[in-house]
């Protein structure tokens, strides 16, 4: 029997599997196997449920969540009127701003990454690991090894630091980032 407040928080985060894979339906991602873009989500939220956060409900609801406002036509308000305040601050913090470019973007997360809270911290590993892992099972065709190996050095400055907070999404990251290396070098020239 599971207890009711538990399969409330089941239902939920259930609730933003479905909207963001509606959301994402028609997106594939840019790796040359085409994945279809959901599974990146999904991926995200199931690192998160191995965490130590793996019972907040409101951290696994952002994990699929947090693609939505940066790619597909979601705005924050109706993030939050579907799963209220607490969910939508959250995909807030790991939403850039597409007012900026990108290599401002990539700037602008290692200086704001040791500021955000602990649960846009949790995002950002998982994220993080799964976009690592993507290019080693996956790379996009026009992407040079260069590029590959930058990426994987970015993502290494902003998670760097903010090591030491979970054991597991620690280790996925490292393990992600030994693969990739492994697979393409770790300089970037
Ligand atoms: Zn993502």
């Amino acid at each position: 029997m599971i207890p009711l407040a538990q399969s409330t928080d089941h239902a939920f985060v259930l609730r933003a599997a479905l909207f963001a894979a509606r959301r994402h339906a028609d997106q594939r991602r840019k790796g040359k196997d085409r994945e279809p873009y959901v599974n990146h989500v999904i991926e995200v939220a199931e690192r998160l449920a191995h965490s130590s956060e793996g019972n907040d409900a409101v951290l696994l609801a952002a994990g699929f969540l947090h693609d939505t406002v940066e790619d597909t036509e979601t705005t924050p308000r109706d993030i939050e009127t579907e799963f209220g305040h607490e969910v939508a601050q959250l995909v807030a913090e790991v939403t850039d701003d597409t007012a900026l470019t990108s290599a401002e973007r990539k700037r602008w997360q290692v200086a704001r990454i040791a500021l955000k809270s602990r649960r846009a911290q949790f995002l950002t590993i998982a994220d993080k690991t799964a976009n690592v892992g993507s290019l080693v099972r996956s790379a996009p065709a026009d992407w040079s090894r260069t590029r590959i190996v930058a990426y994987g050095q970015w993502a290494e400055s902003v998670v760097g630091q903010i090591r030491g907070m979970d054991a597991t999404l620690d280790a996925g990251f490292l393990a992600a980032m030994a693969a990739l290396q492994q697979r393409f070098g770790s300089t970037a020239d």
